[in-house]
């Protein structure tokens, strides 16, 4: 079980630089978390003797954010207040876009061009960020960590990769190379937390975390393959994809011969990004049959969409998605958490374009329904919907609940609202009400709470 495992790992952190002795998992043996694990990474490296303390779905679990947030900002989340309670504790909530988008990048390059600046100006010595597996083909939407220590190589790590990344296996290599005083991580919720948890015993003299917004990540590549085969017309010219605010899959195609299975629109060619096409692909009109086991079993226990101990946090579900605007010229938003945020944001204030968020519509009517929705898909033993709504009409049901629904951060809450409510009746339900207790973290509890009895006749309903 993975009790006795951890018994052999020990327990109580030692306040040591090296790392507390102990092997990797070797490669084909079950992580310590079990179906739960994320593959952080931390278990590939001799940090696994921390894993009791640093993993993020063991023992107490996402819930060690109340307290681990007061450590990395110097003060807790603020719960009476609503931004705060959303996204996290704050000392600025902005739209961000770059002036010159950045080639290649999913939305403007934010988020690369900060790593670039942090890396060039001397702040950091070295960035771990997520390249491809590959540059063409399939693979190039799949995850492979990157120690960087040029521009070029943090370049080459643009776009999203949403597949599970082991990157804190490059931990290793940090400790190892002492010409690493300095370092950038840019990682979602889950990695940060085991990341945190180990800061002290990596012997650096600084640690930035740059975070990115996470829910729902694929399980594996062979899942996200099943995916776009699912989603898209044209699989395997895809690059990228999100879940917008205008109810649609935007899947973003490299340009070339095959476009015309794509159907989106073409763009002046002004150069490789803005020339990528796009295909639309309402939610109404996704088929259930080719969803089912994409989303990691982690990203339905998790708890930490807002990236609660990164610095800097950059996303894109709380800023305003104009009507058929493309990623590559999207606004996105940052949460700066601390001093080490502002630094790292403050590096590309010149070449970025700053906004106010706005916020627009009510979330509430529309949560309970779509977490409904999802947990039946989850827990229930109705059978997969076989047929999925032709694209003309969940496009125009899409527009509908556009004008309708709510936008900006607003959306942003209502999507929070969402995979919390659902993670928690899931957890809730299938680890118990004890382990639900110790590891559901306090903004979760408070969600649950603004929604009544909703989670508690969702239990019910499951449990029987
Ligand atoms: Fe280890 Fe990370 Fe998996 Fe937890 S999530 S078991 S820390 S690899
Ligand atoms: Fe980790 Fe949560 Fe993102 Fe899944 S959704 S990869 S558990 S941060």
């Amino acid at each position: 079980s993975n009790v006795a495992f951890l018994c052999l790992l020990g327990g109580g952190a030692a306040a040591s630089v090296a790392p507390r002795a102990a092997r990797p998992v070797a490669v084909g043996s079950a992580y310590p978390a079990r179906e739960l694990c994320s593959r952080c990474g931390l278990c590939d490296t001799p940090f696994i003797g921390h894993v009791a303390q640093a993993c993020a779905f063991l023992g107490d679990g996402m819930a060690r954010i109340d307290a681990a947030e007061a450590l990395a900002h110097g003060r807790a989340r603020r719960l009476d207040e609503e931004d705060e309670l959303y996204f996290g504790v704050h000392t600025e909530l902005s739209g961000v876009r770059m002036r010159e988008p950045l080639a290649g990048a999913a939305w403007t390059g934010v988020v690369s061009a900060i790593a670039i600046e942090a890396l060039e100006s001397g702040l950091v010595d070295a960035v771990i960020a997520v390249g491809a597996r590959a540059e063409d083909g399939p693979a190039r939407m799949e995850p492979r960590p990157q120690l960087c220590r040029t521009a070029a190589q943090i370049r080459a790590c643009a776009g999203v990769k949403p597949v599970l990344a082991n990157s804190l296996e490059l931990l290793d290599a940090v400790r190892a190379d002492a010409s690493i005083r300095s370092l950038l991580f840019v990682g979602v919720g889950c990695q940060v937390q085991a990341l945190r948890a180990v800061e002290a015993h990596l012997g650096l003299d600084a640690l930035y975390v740059l975070g990115t917004n996470c829910a729902d990540n694929v399980r594996s590549s062979g899942a996200l393959r099943r995916f776009m085969s699912a989603v898209s017309t044209s699989p395997d010219t895809a690059i990228g994809f999100e879940f917008m605010q205008d109810y649609a899959v935007h899947v973003k195609h490299v340009p070339g011969p095959a476009d015309t299975a794509a159907q989106g629109v073409p763009h002046a060619p002004a150069d490789s990004a803005r020339a990528a096409l796009y295909e639309r692909v309402p939610v109404f009109s996704l088929p259930q049959s080719g969803l089912k086991d994409v989303i990691a079993d982690s990203c339905t226990s998790c708890f930490d969409y807002s990236n609660a101990l990164a610095d800097l946090v950059v996303g894109y579900m709380a800023a305003p998605l104009r009507h058929g605007e493309r990623m590559t010229e999207s606004t996105q938003y940052v949460v700066v958490r601390n001093a080490r945020g502002a630094a790292l944001l403050d590096g590309i204030r010149p070449r970025a374009r700053f906004t106010a968020l706005s916020s627009n519509g009510d979330r509430r009517p529309f949560v309970p329904g779509i977490v409904e929705q999802d947990l039946e898909g989850l827990l229930g033993d109705s059978p997969p919907q076989l047929w999925a709504m032709p694209r003309w009409l969940g496009t125009l049901l899409a527009r509908l609940l556009s004008r309708l629904g709510p936008s900006g951060v607003e959306f942003a809450k209502s999507s929070i609202d969402y995979h919390l409510l659902r993670n928690l009746v899931r957890v809730r339900v299938t680890e118990g009400e004890v382990r639900a207790a110790a590891a559901i973290p306090a903004h979760a509890r408070a969600v649950e709470a603004a929604y009544g009895t909703l989670a508690d006749e969702l239990v019910a309903r499951y449990r029987a």
